[in-house]
């Protein structure tokens, strides 16, 4: 496919109930873009509390406050603690992402970045806070975007998650997280990290009251800000997780529904190079047959590290994978499984 999809043509496609060309264009322009390749990570992840002020309708993971039972908020030596028992195969990144806990400023976030970059090696990049968390930095510090994100750079951070986006459309954002960061805001954010030289991912949270529509909106805007930046390297659809939260009652959607919402972002995102098929939401089958559909990269081993889509109902309830689980699902679907850094630089194996 040589010319770029229009929101017609995407839509068109998403409507078609051809599976089977919609996994030939997806794999037309992941092969372009990525030939045989499907990319992992070692990595864990960092989840300093899970008490938020925000009460987005999708979430399972909040909560109210430090008393209610669920809840965790980390102090900076639970953080130091957490990092040196996590660190113990050669991970190559922490991510680090979290809620936007009400007692907690940007002086908190920058201590946890320090105590984090003290305790793991060089080696492991520094992956940390979404758009909605550094917005809530910028509110308690009087910051700009700009000026935390440089204060974030120098202790360390090198590249940004890309949670908080989930459906730019604001009559659908009112009715899902009403009092966050909005769309432009979530853009301006991630524009500002380009221009400063950090890399960021991008996602799209799927599957609940958006539509067809909501979303291909949502891949354009992320396209044109690609287009101006550069700065995206991933684009990781999520999918709405029903259980334990108040939009329980729409469950999830087919399995058709989510291969489709792949092999579409595959074709509209035709400038951001990867794909991601986040297994500890998808579950390894899917996460595998998402592959089919455009997806390059499997992200990591995770190492029991991450409760978002466990607490949503995942499968994956303790998710962990080797590298050599990694690699099976890999070749089981026909790809060549590789070991990447965080900036997408293939680590050579051992012999
Ligand atoms: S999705 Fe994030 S911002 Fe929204 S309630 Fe959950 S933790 Fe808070």
């Amino acid at each position: 496919m040589a010319v770029r999809v229009g929101f017609d043509e995407a839509l068109m496609l998403y409507d078609s109930l051809d599976m089977n060309k919609l996994s030939r264009l997806a794999t037309e322009i992941r092969e372009k873009i990525n030939g045989n390749k499907v990319y992992y990570n070692k990595n864990f992840h960092l989840e300093p509390s899970n008490v938020c002020i925000h009460r987005c309708t999708f979430c399972s993971y909040r909560r109210e406050s430090d008393q209610e039972a669920g809840s965790w908020s980390m102090d900076i030596e639970q953080v130091r603690e957490y990092c040196r028992k996590k660190y113990k195969n050669g991970e190559t990144e922490v991510h680090i992402v979290g809620s936007v806990h009400p007692d907690r400023d940007l002086s908190y976030y920058l201590k946890v970045v320090e105590a984090v970059r003290e305790e793991l090696p060089d080696t492991v990049a520094i992956k940390a806070y979404t758009a909605v968390e550094i917005d809530d930095m910028t509110k308690s510090s009087g910051l700009s975007p700009k000026e935390v994100l440089k204060e974030l750079k120098a202790r360390g951070v090198m590249l940004l998650p890309g949670g908080g986006a989930e459906i730019f459309n604001p009559s659908v954002r009112d009715k899902i997280c009403p009092d966050k960061t909005d769309s432009d805001r979530w853009l301006e954010i991630h524009k500002e990290a380009h221009k400063l030289g950090m890399r960021t991912n991008c996602t799209m949270l799927f599957g609940h009251i958006e539509s067809r529509e909501h979303r291909i909106e949502h891949l354009m805007a992320l396209r044109e800000l690609q287009d101006e930046t550069g700065g995206f390297d991933a684009f990781i659809p999520l999918l709405f997780k029903p259980a334990n939260n108040p939009l329980s009652h729409l469950g999830e959607v087919s399995i058709i529904e989510v291969l489709k919402t792949f092999a579409i972002s595959r074709i509209v995102l035709d400038n951001i190079p990867h794909i991601k098929s986040y297994w500890p939401m998808l579950g390894k089958e899917l996460c595998q047959m998402a592959l089919l559909y455009g997806a390059d990269d499997m992200d990591g081993t995770i190492n029991d590290s991450t409760k978002i889509y466990s607490m949503a109902g995942s499968r994956e309830q303790n998710p962990q994978m080797t590298t050599s689980d990694l690699e099976r699902l890999a070749a089981e679907a026909g790809f060549m499984a590789v070991e990447r850094d965080s900036f997408y630089n293939i680590i050579p194996k051992k012999s």
